[in-house]
């Protein structure tokens, strides 16, 4: 991540004051921007522009942002791409949502582009953490997962798991605190060409769960949506 053009953020606002702020603060501090006013310009920006990072505002025409998340959450193409929330403080629930569903931090209007800016290097910071352990082994709490020698070990002890069980594991390891939808999990794990449904992953979940107690409540469903692993495993 450290080596490439500056990062591209998408800016999805339909208050042109907001944009103007917004879009003026994030290039002084050298990104690139796109804008789209309207959730479903958002969607096809998303293809064309290729940014790196989305700033989502709930409250848009048309298609509102818990929408447009979910929408980017369930395309394997945008399943990752980092959404930072634009809520009003009085929307908490919409904001609670907005997290269930998949966006990795949010802001409360009225924010300070300053305090947006700070927020935004701090997920990409956090995000190339991620990426840069993805190829030696994964620890979580007294678990670790090794991917080449293919084995994961709770306590010390080794666990057997079947090779799906162990790719499901995998993947949620490698993108802890985010939402991985049922079509995304399919795709990766069992591959494009697989015709099973997305309640061949819950199957493989609870067993997962079974053979691994610790699991149980660190994956954590996300209605209607697919899964995820929180962000640190739980106590004890
Ligand atoms: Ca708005």
């Amino acid at each position: 991540m450290t080596d490439r053009s500056p990062q591209k953020i998408l800016i999805v606002e339909d208050e042109p004051d907001i944009v103007r702020l917004v879009k003026h603060y994030l290039e002084n501090a050298g990104f690139r921007t796109a804008v789209a006013q309207s959730g479903v310009e958002a969607l096809t920006l998303v293809q064309s522009e290729r940014p790196d990072l989305m700033i989502l505002d709930l409250m848009l025409p048309e298609l509102d942002g818990i929408e447009v998340c979910k929408r980017l959450r369930n395309t394997p193409e945008t399943a990752l791409l980092p959404i930072i929330m634009l809520t009003a403080k009085s929307d908490e629930s919409d904001t609670i949502v907005g997290l269930e569903l998949g966006a990795d931090d949010y802001i409360s209007k009225p924010f300070s582009p300053k305090t947006l800016v700070t927020r935004i290097k701090a997920l990409f910071r956090r995000l190339e953490r991620t990426e840069n352990h993805a190829r030696s082994s994964f620890t979580y709490g007294p678990l670790i997962l090794d991917p080449l020698r293919h084995e994961v070990v709770v306590n010390g002890r080794e666990v057997s798991l079947t090779a799906k069980e162990f790719g499901l594991l995998e993947q949620l390891l490698r993108h802890p605190g985010r939402v991985l939808t049922r079509d995304v999990l399919l795709n990766t794990v069992w591959g494009y060409n697989y015709f099973g449904t997305t309640r061949t992953v819950d199957v493989h979940i609870r067993r997962l769960k079974l053979k691994i107690p610790l699991l149980n409540d660190a994956i954590i469903s996300v209605k209607s949506l697919g899964y995820k692993l929180a962000d640190h495993p739980p106590a004890k």
